[in-house]
């Protein structure tokens, strides 16, 4: 008994088909990944590209053939006519004198019908009778076209041969009667001919997809190369070597472009790692000061006190410490309230002069303490519509820092008055101190983003002061800008809008509302 093939089960099917095209998890991504598709449209629309063009060139060439057969028969036509007459009602054909002739008129007579005008055969060829004779109708219809005019029909024979056929009559001995003519020719080699093309172009039609799938995938596989090596790049860029760049290649196109951003993406994110890492060390510098203090007065009260007022003292310290503590971690969280949204305005109108000379009024201790002149240059009237706790919270933070950093000796300017477009009022603070370097100036409204230079080390702030005025212009529908010259002095200039904008109905102030951060 001969082995016979079993049919295959299913198991074994999918057996079969995984080892061929991989798991079907596999297959899902070779079809959805760019290579493939960027080959798949390429592919297709050199396919339509293809089919369309052949079909043009198609047809071009059966005009071409049939009009070269119409002109063939027309000669023929023009020719009979010289070599055919009527006599006693019936067809008489001149006697060719030469071969050449006599070939002419074996052409001539290969497929031909004249009938008289009462629609009767007079002569007829076998070829044009296997085409169907016409009937009287017909005959009498072409009969009674004008003169010179003819038609033109397609006819096939039995065999299904296609005949141009041109119907007309001609004149007999006594002019007014007519005879009707027909004359035909095979289109049988032209349609051959474009049948044979269509057929070798459509035939090589596969051979030329497959080709064109193969420079599509080499092509697509080349354009896409790049994007392969610069994510290869990206794999490398890890948390702790952000200040990798991915080289750029100089083609200046997308890619290029896209490497850009990417380069840029990573230096931002490098940028926000090392704040928050500033921050870290900044916000354990800040909170370990308070603590240690703490701890040193919590110990003097245990070992070494004796007296009441000795225990007064270390618990009083102990205390403004732990209120300095919690100002810190209240500044932080009035921050990320604000940032979040979650801080609610409460405008009312308010005269920017007379706040401003409240918290002069309170900065000229520590102003003095530094030897500080610190004036205020008022032009009353400025009225806002704004959130008072914000705005002397606002200028606290700018004077706070006027007073940081300038040395001893210096001077503050606090001015108030109009802008000048009437819509603004405006509020100065300047100070005649060490100044904001050009590469700072664009990053100090960032959150924990503080200038480190010799002047700056030695004053302690968490760098979050300016943060929250730039949110609170912000939130006031305001501007902000800074001019500073390093060693010589800053300037913060703010304007406000006199007109109220409307503003969406927003949440309760939380209760505590921290004056300076
Ligand atoms: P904080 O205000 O949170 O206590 P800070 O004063 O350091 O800390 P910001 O008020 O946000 O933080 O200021 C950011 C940085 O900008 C400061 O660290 C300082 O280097 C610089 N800066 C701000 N104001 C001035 C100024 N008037 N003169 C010079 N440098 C300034
Ligand atoms: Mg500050």
């Amino acid at each position: 008994m001969s082995a016979q093939a079993k049919p295959l089960g299913a198991v074994q099917k999918m057996a079969r088909l995984t080892r061929v095209f991989g798991t079907p998890a596999l297959r899902v991504r070779f079809v959805r990944g760019l290579r493939f598709r960027l080959m798949l449209s390429y592919v297709i629309f050199f396919s339509l590209l293809l089919v369309a063009l052949g079909l043009l060139f198609r047809h071009e060439l059966k005009t071409q053939l049939d009009g070269d057969v119409e002109t063939l028969l027309n000669d023929d036509w023009g020719a009979i006519k010289g070599w055919v007459s009527i006599e006693n009602a019936r067809p008489k054909w001149e006697q060719p004198e030469d071969e050449d002739e006599t070939g002419i008129v074996a052409q001539l007579k290969q497929v031909y019908f004249i009938a008289d005008d009462r629609g009767n055969a007079l002569e007829y060829s076998d070829e044009y009778q296997s085409l169907r004779l016409d009937s009287r109708s017909e005959i009498q219809r072409i009969l009674e076209l004008p003169e010179g005019k003819t038609e033109y029909t397609v006819r096939r024979d039995g065999e299904g041969k296609p005949y141009l056929i041109k119907r007309g009559w001609m004149a007999g001995p006594r002019r007014r009667l007519h005879y009707f003519l027909a004359m035909g020719r095979s289109l049988a080699d032209s349609q051959r001919t474009v049948a044979q093309l269509t057929r070798d172009y459509f035939l090589f039609l596969p051979v030329l997809i497959a080709l064109s799938s193969l420079l599509g995938w080499i092509f697509a596989g080349r354009a896409l190369g790049p994007l392969n090596s610069v994510a290869q790049a990206a794999l490398n860029i890890t948390g702790s070597n952000l200040s990798l760049r991915i080289p750029q290649r100089g083609a200046g196109d997308e890619l290029d472009r896209l490497i850009h951003s990417f380069n840029r993406m990573t230096a931002r994110l490098s940028q926000s790692f090392e704040q928050i890492r500033r921050f870290s060390t900044d916000v354990s510098h800040e909170l370990r000061t308070p603590l240690t203090s703490i701890r040193g007065q919590l110990e003097v009260a245990l070992f070494t006190a004796e007296t009441p007022e000795q225990y007064r003292e270390a618990m009083t310290n102990a205390l403004e410490d732990v209120e300095r503590l919690s100002s810190i971690v209240r500044a932080l969280l009035l921050l990320s309230e604000a940032e979040s949204g979650q801080l609610a305005l409460q405008k009312a109108p308010l005269d920017l002069g007379e706040v401003a000379l409240d918290i002069v009024e309170q900065f000229q201790i520590p102003a003095q303490e530094k030897a500080l002149r610190l004036r205020a240059n008022i032009v009353p009237g400025c009225v806002v519509p704004a959130d008072r706790v914000q705005i002397d919270r606002l200028l606290s933070n700018l004077l706070s820092n006027a007073v940081k950093y300038t040395p001893a000796g210096g001077s503050v300017w606090v001015r108030v008055g109009p802008a000048e477009s009437p819509t603004f009022a405006s509020v100065e603070v300047e100070d005649s101190g060490v100044g904001i370097a050009a590469g700072d100036l664009p990053h100090i409204f960032d959150r924990f983003y503080r200038v480190r230079n010799a002047e700056t080390n030695r004053v302690s702030g968490l760098g979050l002061g300016l943060s929250f005025v730039s949110w609170i212009v912000e939130a006031h529908g305001g501007r902000i800008d800074v001019a500073s010259t390093p060693g010589a002095g800053t300037r913060f200039r703010i304007l406000l809008p006199r007109e109220a904008e409307p503003v969406a109905p927003r949440q309760a102030e939380p209760e505590a509302a921290l004056r300076n951060a």
